[in-house]
C-alpha cells in the first residue's frame, strides 16, 4: 500500500513534470490507440507533446482482466473521468500543456483528461490553419488535479469542462471582456465553434444567447446552411439536442464540455476496482442542490446523508439560513456514482456544405461519412447528424 502510494506519487510527478518540460514522449500509456489520437495531421508541430489518451484497448478487457490491470498498473489506464461534471472525480489528471497558441488564465485548476486536451488543441490549431497570425486564445478554468469541486463552479469536476475565451478584434478585448458583435473577431470565433462541433466529441457549448446570435448571423452571412444552423444553436428553434445552449453569465467565455470516449467509459468500468483495491482514496465530491421554498439545512443533511455543519462549511454560510432559489453544494463522501450504462456519444452535427472562407481544411461531410449509404443518412435524426 505504502509502496504503491510512493510509486503513484512518483508517477504523477513524472507526468506533471513531463507536461512542463517537453520530453519527447510522456510515460503515460503503454499502448496508444491510433484511432483515438486527436493530433491533427496537418497541424504545425506543437512545442509540447500532448499526452496520449487512455488506451482504448483496455475497453476490450473483461472485468476480471481490467481488475488485474488496475491491480498491477493503475497508471497505465491513463486519465479517467468518473461521474458527472457536477459531481465526480478526475483520476490521473494531466496538467494542460503550454503552447504559443493559447494562454492559461489561471495558475491552478488546469487539469484535464488527455482526450479533452487533445480536443481543445485540435480545435484551436484548426483556427490557426484557417487563419494564420491568430493570437493566442485564453483558456480559463478546467478541473482540479483530482477533480471534484473547482472554486465556485457547478461543473468542472471531471476533466471534461473547459472555459475558453473569445477571439477579439485587435485591442477590443481581453480575457473575460463581454463579447459583442462589435468587439468579437467573428471569423475566428466561428471557426473555433465549427471546429469544436465537427472535429471533436463536443457534448455542449454553454453560451449566452447574444453571443449565439452574433455567431449565427455571421455564419449565415458566409453561406452556412440555415437549417443546420437552426439545429446547432438552441436559441433558433429551441431544439433540445442542440449542442450550443444558452446559460446566464456566459457572455464572457465559452464553457465547453466534451465527451471522452475512453476516459469516461474506462473510468466507469475501472472506478469500482480502483476503490476496492485502494488505489485511490474514496473521494469527497459535491453535487449541486437547488433550494426550494421551505427547505432547511436539516432537510438537506438528512436527504443527502451529510451534516448541517459540513454543508455550512462547504458553502461558506455564516448561519443556517438558506433561501429558496439558492444553489448549494452538497458534499458527499464515498464513491462518485459512475453511470450504470455504457457511454453513448451522439452523432456529430455534420454541416451539409462548407463556406469558401473555411474551405482550406478538410471537414467531415455527409458524403465523407456516409458515402452513398443513403439509407443510413435517411435514418439519422437530422439529415446532417450521423
Ligand atoms: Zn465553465
Amino acid at each position: 500500500m505504502i509502496s504503491f502510494w510512493k510509486a503513484f506519487a512518483l508517477w504523477l510527478a513524472v507526468v506533471r513534470a513531463a507536461a512542463f518540460l517537453a520530453p519527447p514522449q510522456t510515460n503515460l500509456v503503454t499502448a496508444a490507440d491510433a484511432t483515438v489520437r486527436m493530433d491533427a495531421a496537418a497541424a504545425a508541430p506543437s512545442p509540447i507533446p500532448i499526452p496520449a489518451p487512455s488506451p482504448a484497448s483496455f475497453l476490450a478487457f473483461g472485468d476480471a482482466d481490467l481488475r488485474k490491470q488496475v491491480e498491477s498498473d493503475p497508471a497505465s489506464l491513463g486519465s479517467l473521468s468518473v461521474g458527472s461534471p457536477g459531481g465526480g472525480v478526475l483520476i490521473n489528471g494531466i496538467v494542460f500543456p503550454s503552447d504559443p497558441k493559447w494562454t492559461l488564465a489561471n495558475a491552478d485548476g488546469n487539469f484535464a483528461t488527455a482526450e479533452t486536451i487533445g480536443f481543445v488543441r485540435r480545435a484551436i490549431e484548426n483556427v490557426h490553419i484557417l487563419f494564420p497570425d491568430t493570437p493566442p486564445l485564453t483558456i480559463g478554468d478546467i478541473s482540479n488535479p483530482q477533480g471534484g469541486q473547482l472554486r465556485r463552479h457547478a461543473a468542472h469536476q471531471v476533466g471534461r469542462d473547459v472555459d475558453l475565451g473569445y477571439f477579439y478584434k485587435p485591442g477590443k478585448g481581453v480575457w473575460y471582456t463581454p463579447g459583442t458583435a462589435a468587439n468579437l473577431d467573428l471569423p475566428r470565433n466561428w471557426a473555433l465553434v465549427r471546429s469544436l462541433l465537427l472535429l471533436t466529441d463536443v457534448d455542449t457549448i454553454l453560451l449566452d444567447n447574444r453571443i449565439q446570435k452574433a455567431l449565427y448571423d455571421y455564419a449565415l452571412s458566409i453561406g452556412e446552411d440555415k437549417a443546420w444552423l437552426g439545429h446547432i444553436f438552441q436559441f433558433i428553434l429551441g431544439w433540445k439536442n442542440a449542442p450550443i445552449v444558452h446559460i446566464p453569465l456566459h457572455r464572457t467565455h465559452y464553457h465547453v464540455r466534451f465527451f471522452n470516449r475512453t476516459a469516461q467509459e474506462l473510468g466507469r468500468r475501472a472506478y469500482p476496482f480502483l476503490i476496492e483495491l485502494k488505489k485511490i482514496p474514496p473521494p469527497v465530491f459535491t453535487i449541486p442542490h437547488y433550494v426550494r421554498a421551505g427547505e432547511t439545512l436539516g432537510h438537506l443533511a438528512a436527504r443527502y446523508g451529510s451534516s448541517v455543519r459540513v454543508i455550512e462549511q462547504t458553502n461558506g454560510l455564516r448561519g443556517n439560513l438558506i433561501r429558496a432559489g439558492q444553489t448549494l453544494r452538497i458534499p458527499l463522501k464515498g464513491a462518485a456514482a459512475p453511470p450504470a450504462a455504457a457511454l453513448v456519444i451522439p452523432a456529430r452535427p455534420l454541416a451539409p456544405r462548407t463556406p469558401a472562407i473555411l474551405a482550406a481544411v478538410e471537414w467531415p461531410t455527409p458524403l465523407s461519412v456516409y458515402g452513398d449509404d443513403l439509407a443510413r443518412l435517411a435514418r439519422s435524426p437530422l439529415p446532417i447528424r450521423f
